[in-house]
């Protein structure tokens, strides 16, 4: 199942630019809002499955928002591919990566403008994001999937100046600049994909492809991000997982590159699709 936020409305998408309201199709018992989906998200899914999805409307991409909008929490993971780690100078980490969150704010939907800041060195970091469905603490590895509502794409977009100033490292605000969280263009669950351990991903810029890699290269799989994680805290239906980034970003360069006004960012992921962000220079 594929699931949208349509202008702030939950949203099953049966074909391009259609898809079943789903407040509508419940007579209101789930939604409008992805929050309160997520919310319910074990009776959700035994009545998506069980019902004729239906009536089936027309929706305007261009409304496609953050699949979860309003997440309670959200976790990124820092060296969580080992050829990123190395080209960003660090040894691989032994057990749970770096975290650090993208502070709400920065969350968009797939298409965006994205205003880079005066003197920014701004890289990108395509990333797979889980999206929790049900509360986690003390979730073993084998049980982790069955807390994850679905998958989507994400750009961890990073201002490097910020997130590395001593003399202690401010990550999450370097990755928190407005647009800084694209997410989209809507949730796939698990079941949709061949192989849920084992996805393409990928980012382009202006057409040239800068990052290529598969979430089996990842050192900490999802079920082990969410069991580890759980062992410390709570995982809250809607809360995502920025799930790392492969090699490619534009810090590890030699020379080093960063993101110009005028550069688009293709962002995607095998099963699920893309993201597209056009960056410009701040008008101040
Ligand atoms: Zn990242």
């Amino acid at each position: 199942m594929r699931l949208a936020n349509v202008g702030g409305r939950t949203t099953i998408v049966i074909g391009p630019g259609a898809g079943v309201d789903v407040h509508r199709a419940s007579g209101g018992r789930f939604g409008p809002e992805p929050r309160a989906v997520y919310a319910l998200w074990s009776e959700f899914l035994v009545w998506a499955r069980s019902s004729e999805p239906g009536p089936v409307e027309s929706f305007d991409p261009h409304l496609l928002g953050p699949p979860s909008p309003e997440p309670t929490q959200v976790f990124a993971f820092g060296l969580n591919y080992r050829a990123h780690a190395s080209e960003a100078g660090f040894d691989a980490p032994d057990g749970l990566p770096p975290v650090f969150t993208k502070f709400c704010s920065a969350l968009t939907g797939p298409v965006t403008t994205v205003e880079l800041p005066r003197g920014g060195t701004v890289d990108w970091e395509v990333e797979l994001v889980a999206v929790i469905g049900r509360s986690a603490r003390h979730v073993a590895v084998e049980d982790a999937w069955d807390h994850v509502a679905g998958l989507t794409v994400g750009n961890d977009f990073s201002e490097r100046t910020a997130q590395l100033r001593p003399p202690a490292p401010q990550f999450s605000l370097g990755k928190s600049l407005p647009g800084f969280a694209p997410t989209g263009p809507w949730l796939v669950t698990a079941d949709e994909f061949a192989d849920r351990d084992d996805i393409a991903l990928g980012c382009e810029i202006d057409g040239e492809e800068v990052q290529f890699g598969r979430t089996s290269d990842l050192i900490m799989p999802i079920p082990e991000l969410v069991a580890e994680l759980s062992k410390t805290l709570t995982l809250l239906p809607g809360d995502l997982l920025f799930t790392g980034t492969p090699e490619g970003v534009g810090v590890g360069r030699e020379p080093q590159r960063f993101l110009r006004p005028g550069e688009r960012v293709r962002t995607w992921v095998e099963g699920i699709g893309e993201l597209e962000q056009t960056f410009v220079a701040s008008p101040d």
